[in-house]
């Protein structure tokens, strides 16, 4: 089933899913939380007279770096032994469609086309065994970074963590089978990163029991998976769009920040 949050005109955000039709697929609205008890309504309206926001509002965004080794390998990185996380604002998420700004601090910002993990069930020192019961579904990412800040800061926070900087959607997936999908990235229509998901360092079971054995996973909380090689920079007036296979497709436009 594909979950969004999306917005009618201009009614509330709400939950919604995706009805696919042989006309073109539908909207309906979702009574009650995804994540607990809730009914399906109709799906009348076309998907595409309805606005998408990023599908679900975490209290965390976790991330995993270098989690591909050709990835780690570009920067001339080794593989890490334990995985290692860092996380991304809520702030910084924008739903498909909506624009990336580049901000005047950074001379050189980089895509990264990442699988994200949606959690469905909060728990601390979850086994790899139980993992995946803990999981709601999958989404498309884009972990926006700011690849001089990264390397001038040593700290992640202002690299990874400016506004717009977490594009997320188009929906949540929720029957998808990580093991073995294509990542892919274009941009402007050609293609910088391709890659499986088999090809991860640590497996989501791990990534998950690792995790949660630092901090409480929230329903609704993200995990970025990490990024495939290819890593390459956003110029105003681009395109960039994520596909895996299986979920579907996240587009955002990008811009330079208004001059203050
Ligand atoms: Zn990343």
């Amino acid at each position: 089933m594909r979950i969004i949050r999306y917005q009618h005109k201009h009614e509330s955000v709400k939950f919604g899913w995706v009805l696919e039709d042989p006309a073109g697929p539908l909207v309906g609205p979702i009574e009650g939380s995804p994540f607990g008890d809730f009914q399906r309504l109709e799906a009348n309206l076309p998907l595409e007279q309805v606005k998408l926001i990023h599908p679900v509002s975490p209290s965390k965004i976790l991330c995993i770096a270098r989690n591909y080794a050709a990835h780690a390998k570009e920067h001339n990185s080794p593989v890490p032994d334990v995985p290692m996380l860092f996380l991304k604002p809520p702030s910084s998420l924008i739903g498909p469609g909506e624009t990336i700004i580049l901000p005047p601090q950074s001379q050189q910002i980089e895509h990264e086309a990442e699988l994200a993990v949606v959690i469905g069930k909060p728990g601390r020192w979850i086994s790899p065994e139980q993992a995946l019961d803990h999981i709601f579904g999958y989404t498309i990412a884009n972990d926006v970074t700011a690849r001089d800040l990264q390397r001038r800061d040593g700290q992640w926070g202002r690299a990874k963590g400016f506004d717009t900087f977490c594009p997320l959607g188009p929906w949540i997936e929720t029957d998808f089978d990580p093991s073995d999908s294509l990542i892919t990235c274009n941009v402007n229509g050609e293609m910088r990163q391709m890659a499986s998901t088999r090809d991860m360092v640590f497996s989501i079971r791990q990534l998950i029991a690792f995790i949660s054995s630092v901090m409480t996973l929230d329903t609704g909380d993200i995990l970025l998976t990490g990024t495939p090689a290819g890593v390459g920079s956003l110029l105003p007036g681009d395109q960039v769009e994520i596909i895996i296979e299986g979920i579907g497709t996240l587009t955002n436009p990008v811009q330079a920040e208004a001059p203050r």
